[in-house]
């Protein structure tokens, strides 16, 4: 599979310690063409209460900048999220979730979840755009 040449090690490093910034790295994705609301299809919006988070100015409904990615509905802080998503998917690190739970100061179990969601994903992304970078793609993969 072909994608464009991932981010560079020292900006991976920024977001290993921002949760914002991954955040704003998102929504950067999943609205690079815009925004359109999920509930009724406006493409106004304003800044809704989280960071990066949009609300649609015609029915109201907020929708953050993590939800429909990898990172939906994820409890733990963002950048240990990412943390876990770029060195399995772009660094290809065998870490098991023990050796991310000794890292990132995380229960097992949830390191666990998450790396499985994050190999599913691997499993069934379709690169339909040459635009998006590996991370990218797997960050955009519609989770359910
Ligand atoms: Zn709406």
């Amino acid at each position: 599979m072909l994608f464009k040449e991932d981010i560079s090690p020292a900006y991976a490093k920024e977001l290993f310690e921002d949760s914002e910034k991954v955040l704003k790295f998102v929504a950067d994705i999943k609205w690079e063409n815009g925004f359109v609301c999920r509930n009724c299809g406006h493409t106004n919006y304003c800044e809704g209460k989280t960071p990066y988070s949009r609300r649609c100015t015609r029915c109201k409904k907020e929708e953050s900048a993590a939800a429909h990615t990898i990172f939906h509905n994820v409890k733990f802080p963002l950048n240990k999220a990412f943390y876990i998503a770029y060195n399995v998917c772009v660094l290809g690190n065998e870490f098991s979730s023990y050796n991310f739970s000794d890292q990132l100061g995380l229960n097992q179990m949830t390191c666990w979840k998450f790396r499985k969601r994050i190999q599913n994903c691997m499993l069934n992304i379709d690169n339909k755009n040459k635009n998006k970078t590996k991370i990218q793609t797997i960050l955009m993969a519609d989770y359910k």
